[in-house]
C-alpha cells in the first residue's frame, strides 16, 4: 500500500450517473479528460463504459482517445480539442470523433470518412465557430459550452444564440451544451449532457438540485509524530513558530502530490474525524500538522479529502477550484477503485 491513496467508490459514481440521467432525462457524455480529472482515466473509463446511462466519453486530445481505445474501450469517444493536420489517421484508425471548432480542423478531415461534431462559441471565448453554418453530411452533432452557468442572465444569452444556430441544422444525432454546473437548466432541445466533475459527487454549484454522493477519499500516512518545544520553528522559512509544546505530525503528502502550497498555515486535514491544522509551509513531499492532544501514531492515515472535507471545500481554502486540485494529484498516489 502506498503512502498516499485515493479511494474511488464505484457505487457512488454509478449512483451519480443515475441521478444525473434521471434529473436531466438525457444520456451522459462523460468527460474524462486529463486522466479523468486526476482520478484515473482508464479505470474510470471502463467503469463508465459499463453503464447504460453513459452513451459516450469525451477527452481533450487524440492521445487520450488512443489510450482509451488501447485499453479496450469501445464506446464513442469525442475529442473536444479538435483535429490538427497529421492527427487525422489516428482518428480514423481508432474511431475517434473530432469536435471541429475551426476551419483548419475541417481541412484535416478533407476526403476522409470520419463523422464529426461542430462546436459553437456562444460566449465562452475559447473554441468554436461564431455563426458560420457548416454544411457537411458527416456532421452528426452540434455543441456549445457555457462559460458562467451561475450567471443566469448571461447563460440565457448563450442558450438563445445556440438555439438560433441549431435552427439551421437538420438530422442531428447529438446536441449538447450542459456541463455539470449547467445541468439544472434542463434544456429541452439538447439530447445529451456533457459532465465531468459531478460524476465524483463534487457539488458543481451551491444549491445544486441533484443530490450527489461523494465518491472520492484521499489519505496519506503519518511518517513522524513528535513533540516540538515552545518557540520552535516549523518547516521552510520558519513561517510557523510553536507557542507552546506542540505535537507535530508529518504527513507524507506535499505540493508535489497536489496539496497546494497556498494551504500552508491555512488548510485543515482530518484524523479520525477531528480536524488538524496545517502548520508551517507545505513542502514537496510532506506537510506538518498540529495534533494537539490527539493520540496519533506513525503509520496512521490522515484524511485530506473525505466526509469532513470535499475537494471543492479544500480548493476554496486554497483559493482555487476543485478541478485544479484534482488534476494536480500526482501519479505516486495509489488509485484504489472499490
Ligand atoms: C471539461 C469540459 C466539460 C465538463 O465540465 P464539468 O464541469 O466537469 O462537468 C464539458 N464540456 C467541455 C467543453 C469541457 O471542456
Amino acid at each position: 500500500m502506498s503512502r498516499a491513496f485515493l479511494i474511488i467508490k464505484a457505487d457512488a459514481i454509478k449512483q451519480n450517473v443515475r441521478r444525473l440521467f434521471e434529473f436531466s432525462g438525457k444520456p451522459l457524455i462523460a468527460v474524462i479528460k486529463a486522466n479523468a480529472y486526476g482520478v484515473g482515466m482508464v479505470q474510470i473509463g471502463k467503469l463508465l463504459e459499463s453503464l447504460e446511462e453513459v452513451s459516450s466519453l469525451a477527452v481533450a486530445c487524440v492521445e487520450e482517445g488512443i489510450e482509451l481505445r488501447k485499453a479496450g474501450i469501445r464506446k464513442k469517444i469525442l475529442v473536444l480539442g479538435g483535429v490538427l493536420r497529421g492527427e487525422e489517421k489516428a482518428f480514423l484508425d481508432y474511431e475517434l470523433t473530432p469536435v471541429v471548432s475551426h476551419r483548419e480542423h475541417l481541412r484535416a478531415l478533407e476526403g476522409l470518412n470520419i463523422p464529426f461534431q461542430v462546436k459553437y462559441d456562444t460566449g465562452m471565448g475559447r473554441l468554436g465557430f461564431f455563426e458560420e453554418i457548416i454544411e457537411d453530411p458527416r456532421i452528426e452533432g452540434v455543441l456549445s459550452h457555457m462559460s458562467s452557468p451561475l450567471d443566469r442572465e448571461f447563460s440565457i444569452k448563450q442558450i438563445e444564440r445556440f438555439r438560433r444556430i441549431l435552427s439551421h441544422y437538420r438530422n442531428l444525432k447529438m446536441v449538447h451544451m450542459e456541463s455539470s454546473a449547467s445541468v439544472p437548466y434542463r434544456l429541452n432541445f439538447t439530447t445529451h449532457i456533457r459532465v465531468g466533475l459531478a460524476l465524483y459527487g463534487e457539488k458543481p454549484a451551491p444549491n445544486y438540485p441533484i443530490e450527489l454522493i461523494p465518491a472520492l477519499e484521499l489519505y496519506a500516512k503519518l511518517i513522524s509524530v513528535k513533540t516540538l518545544p515552545a518557540g520552535y520553528p516549523v518547516s521552510y522559512s520558519r513561517t510557523y513558530m510553536t507557542s507552546k509544546s506542540t505535537r507535530v505530525g508529518v504527513v507524507a503528502f506535499g505540493y508535489a502530490d497536489g496539496l497546494m502550497k497556498s494551504l500552508s498555515n491555512k488548510g485543515k486535514l482530518y484524523y479520525k474525524g477531528r480536524s488538524v491544522s496545517i502548520i508551517g509551509n507545505i513542502t514537496m513531499d510532506m506537510t506538518m500538522v498540529d495534533f494537539e492532544d490527539i493520540p496519533a501514531e506513525v503509520g496512521d492515515n490522515v484524511q485530506i479529502v473525505g466526509p469532513n472535507q470535499s475537494f471543492s471545500e479544500l480548493a476554496k481554502t486554497a483559493g482555487t477550484i476543485p478541478y485544479e486540485l484534482m488534476t494536480n494529484l500526482s501519479s505516486r498516489i495509489e488509485r484504489v477503485l472499490c
